[in-house]
């Protein structure tokens, strides 16, 4: 068949629909279902901490936390949606603002949001963040308005160093006459909470809701939900949405990896011309979404790091036993020198290979040579094909991959 012949039938089976998907959109992180299986408990006590607020009391301010895709969001967003429109209904002086601090991006942003959920009008950049907090404070006064905010991924103000303006916030029923804000803070790091200041994490946690991992059973459940609206009938079978749900649960439960794995391997199916989504498309599925995100991974990566795997690269073609530091340490200092970088100390080598440790691209592990002291064996944790692809369009470091080691003393 030529390539034309074959574009021409990409194009024909997209306008006849597709054999799998019905309708794709539900598959997508941001869409909330009406129906949120294992998660009535959550649902409901959020609804109890934010049911005073619709005759005018103050709420309690809550915390919530858990790893990623245990439906945080989802859970907010839907019972925040039908907070207003009760409020809505009654003419309740209430508002609500829900804003995710990692897209927001600044504490300006975070703020001009705010603002906007009560129509002042900020400009987009400009005005000094108090400024920004004043206006909102007194808008709140002059219409007298309660408001319900929620910030998402809290957490990233805090990495940001702007932990001063969640300080601020908690501060704010202070400066108001009597109305009052609520804060829902979010947060998927569980270790956030160490970080706080122990003011603002007392303030914050005035209630504290914890979203457990899903198990495989669970997420079994919310994908055959989501399937029934996500895909044609008949086309996913159902030992292929347990392998979805089983593979998911193996990582920690994450409802989103979840998705995206039935997603992709919908896709797959559809791109093979196959009418029904079979257990190896959910295997190339996995294998697909955890390549895709080595390769992000690996893009914005900071020089050193990449110039670091490119060492482990070559170290593990000689010796699929793993290299050991010293021996990375050289190759390193070689391959540095080769394109003009002045290499870091051995000490920073080695913090930033426990950083790569920790993002998955390399596995460490502590060895023990008797009394010639410990050492760490070191061995790529991505496949080498996809260090190669990724890094060898590298403008600086991609030369490096043809680099011939001149290693003295070669092991293995
Ligand atoms: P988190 O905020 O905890 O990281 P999300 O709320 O964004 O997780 O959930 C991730 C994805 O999984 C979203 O697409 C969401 O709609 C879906 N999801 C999570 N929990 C459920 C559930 N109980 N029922 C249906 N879909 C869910
Ligand atoms: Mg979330």
């Amino acid at each position: 068949m030529s390539s034309g012949n074959r574009v021409d039938e990409i194009f024909d089976r997209f306008l006849s629909g597709g054999k799998i998907f019905n309708n794709r959109d539900v598959l997508r992180h941001d869409y909330i279902p009406d129906k949120l299986p294992h998660r009535a408990e959550h649902i409901q006590r959020l609804a109890n901490i934010l049911a005073p607020s619709l005759n005018g009391s103050k709420v309690s301010n809550a915390f919530i936390y858990g790893k990623t895709g245990t439906g945080k969001t989802a859970v907010a967003k839907y019972v925040l949606n039908r907070l207003k429109e009760k409020a809505n209904a009654l003419g309740a002086p209430l508002k609500i603002c829900y804003i995710n601090c990692r897209l927001a991006g600044t504490n300006y942003r975070i703020l001009a949001d705010l603002c906007k959920s009560l129509e002042v009008d900020v400009p987009f950049t400009g005005l000094a963040v108090s400024e920004l907090l004043d206006r909102y404070k007194e808008k709140l006064n002059l219409l007298n308005l309660n408001e319900i905010v929620t910030l998402d991924e809290i957490d990233f103000l805090v990495k940001r160093n702007e932990d001063s303006l969640l300080y601020e916030l908690t501060r704010i029923n202070e400066f108001l006459r009597g109305n009052w804000v609520g804060l829902i803070g979010i947060s998927n790091d569980l270790r956030f909470k160490e970080y706080l200041d122990a003011r603002v994490l007392s303030c914050l946690s005035e209630e504290e809701v914890i979203f457990k991992p899903y198990s495989a059973d669970e997420l079994y459940d919310i994908l055959s939900e989501r399937a029934k609206s996500a895909f044609i009938e008949g086309a996913l079978q159902d030992s292929s949405l347990k392998l979805c749900a089983a593979y998911a649960a193996r990582e920690h439960g994450d409802a989103r990896r979840a998705l995206d794995l039935l997603r992709v391997a919908g896709e797959l199916a559809e791109r093979e011309g196959s009418n029904t989504i079979l257990d190896k498309h959910v295997k190339e599925a996995l294998q697909k979404i955890e390549d895709d995100r080595f390769v992000e991974a690996l893009k914005y990566l900071p020089l050193h790091q990449k110039i670091i795997l490119i060492g482990v690269y070559h170290l593990d073609s000689l010796c699929a036993e793993g290299s050991i530091t010293g021996d990375l340490y050289e190759l390193y200092t070689e391959l540095c020198t080769s394109i003009f970088v002045e290499p870091l100390t051995q000490r920073r080598v080695s913090g930033l290979l426990n950083e790569l440790d920790i993002l998955g691209l390399l596995n460490t592990r502590v060895v023990s040579f008797g009394r010639y002291g410990r050492t760490k064996k070191i061995k790529l944790g991505v496949p080498s094909k996809i260090i190669a692809e990724v890094l060898s369009d590298d403008d600086v470091v991609g030369s490096l991959l043809k680099h011939e080691a001149k290693l003295k003393h070669k092991r293995g």
